[in-house]
């Protein structure tokens, strides 16, 4: 009787959805819970390690893992979605007089408030202006830069000056155009591998005489050196940062992994082609009405990010292997126990996770989880009396290699916590799991 009870749960757990769409938000009812509740007898309520008969590979999780919608930020569960930081330094190049850039005096300052702006900016992404009458989201962001010095390096600041008269200008067009030079940025850069390094370059002095060189505010995100080079800075050193700081944005989602949003191949869906003005008018054309406010067009607003945009951004933050993920700031990787979450209903983690603290099923609480979350070191996942924790072939570790303290099941009296194994679940960075539940005594106060 036992090894039918058996044999019947795994193979109902195979077929169950447990990676569609409709559960990658909070959901009461997923069909693998339902199975799972409705063949697993209480005796055989934790479910050890068992060999899958699918051919998933153990530990990759499942399809949803890849898909776009699993790592758009939920605005009601921000709390499993914690605020990435990408790790940046800026570079002013001058010649060799120290000159011809952002004044040097002023050039710290000028970093760090367009810095600022920029964070300003990623926090209040605005309203998609087109399509007209859209109802498209206005999803948090939940990406910042952080000021990143060399580790220590005293008195780094993680703002650099270079004095260099071959290679301190930008030419963004013309003959003498260098904007793609990379020479740059492989004799300044600093910790390339881990730390976006933004160079800020003047436009070249004959340039800016020239009537047919616009010496605006523009740069190039190189991605395959992990550099992004700015011009302009210097022709208003006083503009208004918040201006200033669209461009750095911009910039940043190219890095990223975005495209220009009007090109109709941006990969997304929400990024509707337009006219590509600058400006409102008032002169009866198609920039009376058709502005675009997306921070990955070309338009004086610059400020909205869609759904698709965004989850672009943390899918790749978040998968393995992926070179901008070496951008992230690690500090996930310790445990900060003000980002203890507690689950006390049902949800889908259906995207890669990297959690700050403590994971806790309460009871009544269904986590199914179906892709690699990473936890902080010292962190536990607890399972209490009544909750239950469902892993879908996915992997639990810790991303920088730091030890986790593993999974914990709680019972009391006759109810206990469950965890479920669907496929291969892989455990690093953590002693041996051990699933059998221990008593649990509520404390009396
Ligand atoms: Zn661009």
């Amino acid at each position: 009787m036992k090894t039918i009870a058996i044999y019947l749960f795994f193979t109902l757990l195979a077929l169950a959805p447990t990676c569609s769409r409709e559960s990658s938000q909070r959901s009461t009812d997923s069909e693998t819970t339902k199975v799972a509740e409705r063949v697993v007898p209480q005796e055989y309520s934790v479910i050890l390690p068992h060999k899958s008969t699918k051919s998933a590979t153990p530990g990759k999780g499942e399809a949803c893992c890849s898909e776009n919608v699993s790592y758009q930020p939920d605005p009601e569960n921000l709390d499993y979605f914690g605020t990435r930081h990408i790790r940046v330094n800026f570079h002013f190049m001058y010649d060799s007089d120290g000159k011809n850039n952002v004044p040097k005096e002023i050039a710290v300052k000028r970093a760090k408030q367009i810095l600022h702006s920029a964070n300003h900016k990623l926090r209040n992404n605005c309203k998609m202006s087109l399509p007209q009458d859209n109802d498209i989201a206005r999803l948090p962001i939940q990406i910042q830069l952080s000021l990143t010095p060399r580790p220590g390096v005293a008195d780094d600041t993680g703002i650099y000056f270079h004095d260099d008269d071959d290679m301190y200008f930008y030419v963004k067009r013309g003959k003498n155009e260098n904007r793609g030079r990379q020479d740059v940025i492989k004799k300044y850069g600093v910790q390339l591998d881990t730390v976006m390094n933004i160079f800020i370059m003047p436009h070249h002095p004959d340039s800016v005489k020239s009537n047919n060189y616009k010496a605006d505010i523009t740069g190039l995100a190189m991605r395959g050196l992990g550099a992004i080079k700015i011009a302009g800075w210097h022709i208003n050193p006083n503009a208004a940062s918040s201006e200033v700081a669209k461009n750095l944005n911009h910039e940043v989602g190219h890095m990223l992994g975005l495209n220009h949003s009007w090109t109709r191949s941006d990969g997304c869906d929400d990024t509707p082609p337009h006219p590509n003005c600058w400006h409102y008018t008032k002169n009866g054309s198609v920039c009376d009405s058709l502005i675009s406010n997306n921070l990955m067009d070309y338009n004086a607003g610059k400020c909205a990010l869609t759904p698709c945009q965004i989850g672009k951004m943390h899918m790749n933050l978040s998968t393995e292997g992926r070179k901008v993920r070496n951008y992230l700031d690690p500090r996930f990787c310790k445990f900060d126990g003000r980002n203890s979450v507690i689950i006390t209903d049902s949800l889908h983690w259906a995207g890669a996770k990297d959690m700050r603290g403590d994971v806790t099923v309460a009871d009544g609480g269904i986590l199914n989880i179906s892709c690699r979350v990473s936890m902080p070191q010292f962190g536990q996942i607890t399972v209490m009396p009544g909750g239950k924790l469902i892993l879908n072939n996915n992997k639990i570790h810790n991303a920088c290699g730091y030890e986790w303290k593993g999974i914990k099941v709680y019972k009391q009296k006759k109810r206990r916590g469950e965890v479920v194994f669907n496929g291969d679940p892989v455990f690093e960075n953590t002693a041996p799991i051990n699933l059998e539940p221990v008593t649990f005594y509520p404390s009396k106060d």
